[in-house]
């Protein structure tokens, strides 16, 4: 991102951001409620567009990208969001299928996507997160800590270039958390991909991520490696 502003509204959501995240890193965006974390991460997908600046993905600038391409680009991209895009009342396989279109679920597209041989492979994903025995189950009926673990195997079906997760963790457990954070680490490093989360612990971005990069009423007023923060505690 180069010379970033965001405007949704009459706020400022960001501005003046500048970063560089180069590919393997795991960056972990702190800052408090409203700091513009959500929307940092929606600039990638291209939710979110900037009103100055310009926005690159994967080596793709963001703006006057044609719809195609821009969906080609979505495709290696996974997101777990914290207002789930799950489709609630698909079951919980049909949701975790839709990873492989590397986009959100439509009922179509869920539904179209699913053949026979497809399943064991979702089965495992789910088992993955702990929750093999939920395939059949709908996904509107599972607690909110379950649909982010939901939300988890379809990434890990996808196998995106670049994971952007907007507080993977807000409704799980410590150990849930950890399992969580090392499955999306997982996912971006066998494909030598990046991780873009945002987290409220800080001890949690100490614990999983390269890079800290802290906002501040849509600043970035941190941006530091790990270690050098773990030393100077
Ligand atoms: P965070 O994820 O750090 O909590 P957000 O990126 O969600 O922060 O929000 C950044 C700022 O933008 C906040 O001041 C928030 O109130 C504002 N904001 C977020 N979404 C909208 C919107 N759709 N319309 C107007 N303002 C918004
Ligand atoms: P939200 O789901 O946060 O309310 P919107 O519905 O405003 O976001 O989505 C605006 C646009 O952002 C959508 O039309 C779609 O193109 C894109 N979008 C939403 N969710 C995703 C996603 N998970 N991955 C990629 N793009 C998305």
């Amino acid at each position: 991102m180069r010379d970033v502003e965001v405007r949704l509204g009459r706020t400022r959501a960001l501005a003046g951001v500048d970063l560089v995240v180069g590919a393997g890193e795991r960056v972990a965006v702190v800052g408090s409620s409203g700091a513009g974390k959500s929307t940092l991460l929606r600039l990638l997908t291209g939710a979110v567009r900037p009103a100055t600046g310009t926005v690159e993905v994967l080596g793709r600038d963001l703006a006057g990208l044609p719809p195609r391409e821009l969906r080609r680009l979505r495709a290696r991209v996974g997101t777990v969001h914290q207002h789930l895009d799950l489709v609630g009342a698909l079951r919980v396989v049909h949701d975790v299928n839709a990873g492989r279109l590397g986009t959100w679920p439509t009922w179509r597209a869920a539904l179209s996507l699913l053949r026979p041989q497809g399943v064991p492979e979702v089965a495992a994903a789910l088992a993955e997160v702990g929750l093999a025995d939920r395939l059949y189950d709908r996904t509107d009926r599972l607690s909110g800590g379950q649909q982010q673990r939901v939300a988890v195997a379809r990434v890990l079906l996808q196998q995106p270039d670049l994971v952007l997760a907007d507080e993977p963790a807000s409704a799980l457990d410590p150990a849930l958390t950890d399992r969580t954070m090392v499955l999306l680490r997982d996912v971006a490093e066998r494909r030598g991909g990046t991780l873009l989360a945002s987290l409220h612990d800080p001890a949690v971005a100490l614990r999983h991520c390269t890079r800290v990069v802290g906002l501040e009423q849509g600043r970035v007023v941190l941006d530091a490696p790990v270690p050098a923060l773990t030393a100077a505690d």
